[in-house]
């Protein structure tokens, strides 16, 4: 199946297309470097479900799960 563009290996056979679809949709909003607020370098991680931490500051910060803003369901 060389035509998809599914850059991921974590769900495999796993689930149904839909499903990881959407898991890779929320895993390369998850991977998209971001600005950190504090000192505008782009080492802004998510450290757990809706906390971001800059690892050159240490700036932390709530957000949404997937991304620094929640995402609204489209
Ligand atoms: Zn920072």
């Amino acid at each position: 199946m060389p035509k998809k563009m599914e850059a991921l290996s974590g769900l495999r056979a796993k689930f149904g297309s839909t499903v990881r679809k959407r898991y890779s949709r929320a895993y390369r909003t998850l991977k998209t470097a971001r600005e950190c607020p504090s000192c505008a370098s782009l080492k802004l991680k998510r450290t757990a479900s809706g906390i971001w931490t800059c690892s050159v500051c240490g700036y932390t910060v709530a957000g949404g799960a997937y991304d620094i803003v929640p995402a609204k369901t489209a």
